[in-house]
C-alpha cells in the first residue's frame, strides 16, 4: 500500500513522506480504510533505501475495507474505465492538490487540533456509527496525482484543481515533454518526461536532473532539465530526492534492457526558464517526483 492511516491523528500518511521524519513509529499505523484496524508496518521508509516505501499488512482486512480492493481496480483500471471505483475511493484517484506544511502532515505533534478533528476521508465528529468515506480525498503532494494518472489511463477525464493550472482534468493538467525540439509553454502544467539514463548532477545550491527529451541537433539529444534548488531543504529532503532518482534511473535502465515497456519518469511543477528554454526551475519538494510504471494513452 502506498499510504496509509496514522493512529493519532487518524490523518492519511504517504508512505515516501515518512522519509522525512527523524523517527517513524512502525506501530503507529493502520490501514486507511473504512472501518478497517488492520496494522499498516512501514516499509523502506529510511531515505536511504533505494527501494520504493510502502506499508505492509500482515493480516486480513476488515469486512467492509475498500483498500483490499484496490489492487483489484489498479489492475482492472489499466485496462478499462474504473471510474464509479475512483470515485467513491479515497486515495486512489486525488481530487486536487491541498499543499500543506509536510511536517504537519507526518509529524502529529505540530498539526493543530482543529486539523486533526477533521481527518481526511472520513467523518469522525460526535457519533459512532461511521460514514463511508467521501471518496477523492486531495493529495499533500502531486505524487498520489502522478501514480493515479498513469495507472488508470481510461480515467483522465476525472476532475483534478490545482491551484495556478487553469485546466481541470488528468487529461489537460498533465503536459509530456517530447523530443521534437524545445516548446516554450505559457502555461502551467504538470510537466513530466521520461527519465535520462544519465545520473542527476548535484551542487550545493542545486541538483540537475536530465530528462530523455529535448531536441535533436546532429544526431545527439540536447535534453530538458529540471533543476532543483534545495537550499532551504533540509538534509533529509535532499537524500530523499537523490535516492528516489537513483533508484527510479536504476528501474527505468533495467526495464530497458529486460524489454519491458514501463519506465521511469519525473513528473514536477516548475517554471521555464526565461533565457534558456530547455531548463526549468523547481523549489518545492511537494511539486516533484518520479513513478515507475507504464504510460498508455488510449485510442478512442
Ligand atoms: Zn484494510
Amino acid at each position: 500500500m502506498d499510504a496509509a492511516r496514522d493512529c493519532k491523528t487518524l490523518k492519511i500518511v504517504e508512505a515516501d513522506d515518512l522519509k522525512l521524519l527523524d523517527h517513524v513509529d512502525t506501530y503507529g499505523y493502520k490501514c486507511p480504510g473504512h472501518n478497517c484496524e488492520v496494522q499498516a508496518f512501514p516499509r523502506a521508509f529510511r531515505p536511504e533505501n533505494l527501494v520504493r516505501a510502502h506499508f505492509q499488512v500482515r493480516s486480513s482486512h476488515g469486512a467492509d475495507c475498500d483498500v483490499a480492493a484496490e489492487e483489484a481496480i489498479i489492475e482492472r483500471g489499466s485496462k478499462a474505465s474504473v471510474q464509479q471505483e475512483l470515485e467513491t475511493s479515497p486515495g486512489l484517484s486525488p481530487a486536487r492538490l491541498q499543499l500543506v506544511d509536510t511536517r504537519q502532515i507526518v509529524n502529529p505533534e505540530l498539526v493543530p487540533s482543529e486539523l486533526r478533528a477533521q481527518a481526511d476521508g472520513r467523518n469522525t465528529s460526535k457519533g459512532n456509527t461511521e460514514q463511508r468515506p467521501a471518496g477523492r480525498r486531495p493529495a499533500n503532494s502531486i505524487r498520489p496525482i502522478c501514480k493515479s494518472f498513469l495507472r488508470f489511463p481510461f480515467d483522465r477525464q476525472l476532475s483534478l484543481h490545482i491551484d495556478g493550472i487553469d485546466t481541470t482534468t488528468y487529461q489537460t493538467v498533465f503536459k509530456k515533454l517530447r523530443s521534437k525540439g524545445f516548446e516554450q509553454f505559457t502555461q502551467q502544467r504538470v510537466f513530466y518526461a521520461e527519465l535520462a539514463w544519465t545520473a542527476a548532477e548535484e551542487r550545493i545550491e542545486h541538483l540537475t536532473i536530465p530528462l530523455n527529451a529535448g531536441e535533436w541537433i546532429e544526431g545527439k539529444l540536447v535534453c530538458y532539465s529540471v533543476v532543483v534548488s534545495w537550499t532551504e531543504w533540509s538534509n533529509t529532503a535532499r537524500s530523499r530526492l537523490k535516492n528516489e532518482l537513483e533508484t527510479a534511473r536504476q528501474e527505468n535502465m533495467a526495464a530497458s534492457k529486460s524489454k519491458a515497456k514501463t519506465r521511469s519518469y519525473l513528473f514536477f511543477i516548475g517554471s521555464q526558464d526565461a533565457q534558456t528554454p530547455s531548463l526549468f526551475h523547481v523549489d518545492d519538494q511537494r511539486l516533484i517526483c518520479t513513478a515507475h510504471d507504464l504510460l498508455v494513452f488510449p485510442t478512442a
